[in-house]
C-alpha cells in the first residue's frame, strides 16, 4: 500500500467541467510548454487552509459547516497573475465576491471555534493554473470566464512519494 507522508485538510470549491476546461484553455500562450500545468481535475480554489488535523477537531469543523448557510452566488475570473514568492500562475478575479467573502470567514470562525490555528492573512482567492512559472510576468490577456458555485467541500491533501493527491471527504450544498 501507498506510504501517505502528511495528510492537510482545506476547504475548497471544485469547478464544474466547463469552468475548469475553460481555465484550462486561458493560459496564456506564451507560458505553453513551461512549468507544471495543474491537470483538468486537481483545479480548484482554496476556501480555507486547515492543515493538520485531529479526528476531534475534523468532527467539530464538520457539524460547524453543518449549520452555515450560505447562498449559491456566481464568480467571475477575469485576471490572470502571477506569484513571484511561489512562482505560480493563477487565475483570479478583481475584487473577491462578497459571498466568497462570507463563506472564507464563517468557516474561519468555525475553525477557530474548534481549537484550529487558521492563517490571518488577508484571503487571496485563487485558482492555480501553472507551478514552476517562468519568472518573466506574460501580458496579462483578458479573461472572462463565469462560475456558479452551488457546493463547498472538504478534502484531504495526501502526500505520498507520488506527490499530492485531493480526495474530497464531504461536501455541502449552498442554500
Ligand atoms: P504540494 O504542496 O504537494 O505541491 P498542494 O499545494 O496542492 O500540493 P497542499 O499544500 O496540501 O497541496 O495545499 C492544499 C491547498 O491549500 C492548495 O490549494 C494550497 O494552495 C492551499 N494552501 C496550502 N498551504 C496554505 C497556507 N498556508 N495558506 C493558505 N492556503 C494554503
Ligand atoms: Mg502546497
Amino acid at each position: 500500500m501507498e506510504r501517505i507522508l502528511t495528510e492537510r485538510l482545506f476547504f475548497a470549491l471544485w469547478p464544474d467541467a466547463a469552468t475548469r476546461a475553460a481555465l484550462q484553455a486561458c493560459m496564456p500562450r506564451r507560458t505553453r510548454g513551461t512549468g507544471r500545468p495543474t491537470p483538468e481535475e486537481k483545479l480548484h480554489l482554496t476556501v480555507l487552509f486547515l492543515g493538520r488535523m485531529t479526528p476531534a477537531a475534523r468532527r467539530c469543523v464538520e457539524s460547524a459547516a453543518d449549520t452555515l448557510h450560505c447562498q449559491p452566488f456566481t464568480m467571475q475570473f477575469t485576471r490572470i497573475g502571477y506569484f513571484p514568492r511561489s512562482r505560480v500562475l493563477w487565475a483570479g478575479m478583481a475584487e473577491v465576491p462578497e459571498a466568497l467573502a462570507a463563506l472564507h470567514e464563517a468557516l474561519g470562525n468555525a475553525a477557530r471555534s474548534c481549537g484550529c490555528e487558521v492563517e490571518t492573512r488577508a484571503y487571496s482567492p485563487h485558482i492555480t493554473l501553472l507551478r514552476d512559472a517562468p519568472g518573466h510576468l506574460p501580458a496579462p490577456e483578458p479573461v472572462a470566464i463565469p462560475w456558479q458555485v452551488r457546493d463547498f467541500a472538504l478534502v484531504a491533501s495526501r502526500t505520498s512519494a507520488g506527490g499530492a493527491r485531493y480526495e474530497t471527504l464531504r461536501s455541502w450544498p449552498l442554500q
